[in-house]
């Protein structure tokens, strides 16, 4: 559906802010009324009627939940419909917010888009990446590296002294004031690389009102030339729907995963992994460590979900 054509007049418009300065001092009319008389748009799995908030969102809406994306995908969707749907998509998502990277698995699970995983079984991680690299979207992670875990001799972790509820780890862990995250990994080998833990609530918390805060030490980190993995002590799917449901209630402040998002676009030294439960990030972080530098150039949740970490 176009909507940046005027139902009324016929006039084209080469953006929605035209079309809304339009409507306004031309037709007179509330965007709402207008949507409503003239283009309402469905859900193109249920069928349900879209909800109309502003013209950017309904523009940009298709679905009204990922769980019908997901369906659309999976029951209805050729390969190439669904390929061409995701690249039209980030297409229209990257005019009003361009994407300085090229979005993660992380990024894509929590939009209506396929993952890379989905990507890969719909068209090619190549071709995604050509795709993007058009929109003048940086490359960030390798898809094509593979992790191998060396085993580290002597191995030890430092775990911040402030860390509320310490992971333990089958090898040598002493407590120490850390500068920059919960875990980090004995000198001189992974110095840079640090671990942030989360539990759910903590990530929501964070994310959501406290995401000025967390922004800065982001920053302070950014300027060291640390590199932070945020592990969240949670399924990812959980965590997308619990914040869905309740963190604006409990917490108040923006949505956790828009601003995993926003964090993810503006900073190149941090990237998310939601490792199931305590004893899966115990085990992750060990992993990260043993594997060093190379962890900063592979998406992590990716291959988590892919079994390969
Ligand atoms: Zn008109």
């Amino acid at each position: 559906m176009d909507l940046t054509k005027c139902k009324l007049c016929g006039e084209q418009f080469d953006s929605l802010s035209d079309l809304a300065k339009h409507l306004r001092s031309v037709e007179k009319i509330k965007q709402a009324d207008y949507i409503k008389d003239n283009c309402v748009k469905k859900d193109k799995w249920s069928g349900d009627v879209i909800p109309f908030k502003t013209l950017q969102q309904y523009d940009e809406t298709d679905f009204l939940n990922r769980d019908n994306f997901i369906k659309w995908v999976m029951r209805r969707a050729s390969d190439q419909e669904a390929q061409d749907y995701c690249f039209d998509y980030l297409r229209k998502r990257s005019k009003t917010r361009p994407f300085k990277y090229i979005p993660s698995h992380v990024e894509l699970r929590a939009i209506n888009c396929l993952s890379i995983i989905g990507i890969e079984e719909k068209s090619s991680v190549a071709a995604y990446e050509e795709f993007c690299k058009g929109l003048g979207m940086l490359p960030r992670f390798d898809y094509d590296a593979k992790i191998t875990v060396p085993y580290v001799e002597g191995m030890k972790i430092y775990v911040d002294t402030r860390e509320q509820l310490p992971l333990s780890f089958p090898c040598t862990v002493e407590s120490k004031t850390l500068n920059v995250g919960d875990y980090s990994c004995a000198e001189p080998h992974y110095s840079d690389l640090v671990v942030e833990r989360k539990s759910l609530e903590d990530f929501v918390g964070t994310m959501g009102k406290g995401h000025a805060r967390f922004t800065r030490a982001i920053e302070r980190a950014e300027k060291q030339g640390i590199y932070i993995v945020i592990v969240i002590e949670e399924k990812f799917n959980t965590a997308f729907k619990y914040q869905g449901k309740a963190s604006r209630q409990k917490f108040g402040g923006p949505s956790p995963f828009g601003i995993v998002r926003k964090l993810m676009q503006a900073h190149g030294n941090i990237q998310f992994l939601f490792a199931n439960d305590r004893d899966g990030s115990a085990d992750k972080i060990k992993k990260i460590f043993s594997v060093g530098d190379l962890i900063k150039k592979v998406d992590l949740q990716y291959h988590y979900d892919r079994k390969s970490l």
